[in-house]
């Protein structure tokens, strides 16, 4: 059997963009979709085709490939041997959710919006995701934070709700397929239903578009939602707020606030651990003694002991970050450095040299001497 010409089949022409091709599968997918049309082989073997022809015009290599060399392109050794027709193919459904997003491909809450009430398959669609970057700093990362993000949005149209019809007119019903949303023709033995062209299957036309949006039920508003960051909360973390995107016909997309943590002047995170460095005098990392050291939650404690090299880690227990959701805290580790005096004055030099000649260092005695 001869297949068809993939672009045929999507009704685009061989030069049409991406973005047409994608339209033209988005608005047959629907159209063809077996839920939509229980029972019909016709439609579902459509829905197959275009899911076939739109899986490889959507991908640049194989479209080159198929602009080439034709369905030849895939047949044989390069489709992955598939013996049936369209072997080696991508799941039409799995498609179709990758296309229209959420949802499970059939059946489910999504999916079923796109077939609710309305005027025409492509307001069917469910509202656009948004994004938000919040910054905080890493001080209201560790306590905890509440913000109020503030942006645009197309949402529902405040002069028809939504629904894209004048207020005081409603949808009436469609006069071509008498509300059903199907219409079937007789072919011989064979009754075929096919989805109504003029009301796009949801049975309904708006005759009095509203006229604030035209009909499209959506305007764009200010709008502003109240984020609870939680404690703990790390870089790059992802808030999902459900319904606050766009709105659609088939219901508002989502917003995700998408989190960054600024750099902090003197700590440092790693994982739910701060690191502070942390530099010592040099006496007093060789006598030890106790220093006061900032933390998140003000000044600590830290004793040194005596002999204390350059590089040694400190741990405070429970002075880092809280996890997520439970009451454990990480630690802060202090990494210490050894400052060494730039400038003595004569009593400290000869104290200083005094020690060294203690220690027995003569390269270091030798050398003063010679300064002298
Ligand atoms: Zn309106
Ligand atoms: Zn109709």
């Amino acid at each position: 059997m001869a297949k068809k010409d993939y672009y045929e089949l999507l009704g685009v022409s061989r030069n049409a963009s991406a973005d047409e091709i994608k339209k033209a599968y988005r608005k047959l997918a629907v159209r063809y979709h077996p839920d939509k049309n229980p029972g019909d082989k016709a439609a579902e073997e459509k829905f197959k085709q275009i899911s076939e022809a739109y899986e490889v015009l959507k991908d640049e290599k194989k479209k080159a490939m198929y602009d080439q060399y034709g369905h030849a392109a895939f047949e044989g050794g390069m489709s992955g041997g598939g013996s049936s027709q369209g072997g080696g193919f991508q799941d039409p459904f799995d498609l179709f959710r990758e296309v229209f997003g959420g949802g499970n491909g059939r059946g489910g809450g999504i999916f079923e919006s796109f077939f609710g009430g309305g005027s025409s398959e492509a307001a069917q669609e469910r509202g656009a995701d948004l994004r938000y970057d919040l910054s905080i700093t890493l001080e209201e990362a560790f306590s905890g934070v509440e913000k109020t993000v503030a942006y645009r949005r197309n949402a529902p149209c405040s002069c028809c709700r939504g629904t894209g019809c004048e207020p005081g007119t409603h949808p009436q019903t469609c006069s071509y397929c008498h509300g059903r949303g199907q219409v079937v023709t007789q072919q011989g033995f064979f009754s075929m239903s096919r989805t109504c062209s003029r009301c796009g299957g949801s049975g309904q036309v708006i005759t009095t578009p509203c006229s604030r949006c035209r009909g499209s039920g959506a305007e764009e508003e200010r709008t502003q939602v109240s984020v609870k960051v939680p404690a703990g909360i790390h870089d790059g973390a992802k808030l999902r707020f459900s319904h606050y995107g766009e709105a659609g016909r088939g219901g508002a997309g989502d917003l995700y606030i998408l989190i960054s943590i600024q750099p902090h002047e003197i700590f440092q995170r790693d994982g739910n651990n701060l690191i502070l460095q942390q530099a010592l005098p040099f006496t007093l990392a060789t006598l030890g003694g106790t220093i006061q050291i900032p933390t998140l939650t003000g000044e600590a404690n830290l004793k040194i002991p005596s002999g204390t090299q350059p590089g040694t880690f400190f741990k405070l227990r429970n002075y880092g970050m809280p996890q997520m959701r439970s009451s454990s805290k990480g630690d802060l580790l202090v990494q210490v450095s050894i400052e060494v005096p730039k400038k003595l004055n004569r009593e400290q030099r000869e104290k200083l040299e005094a020690f060294s000649e203690a220690m027995g260092e003569v390269a270091a005695g030798a050398r003063s001497v010679k300064k002298k």
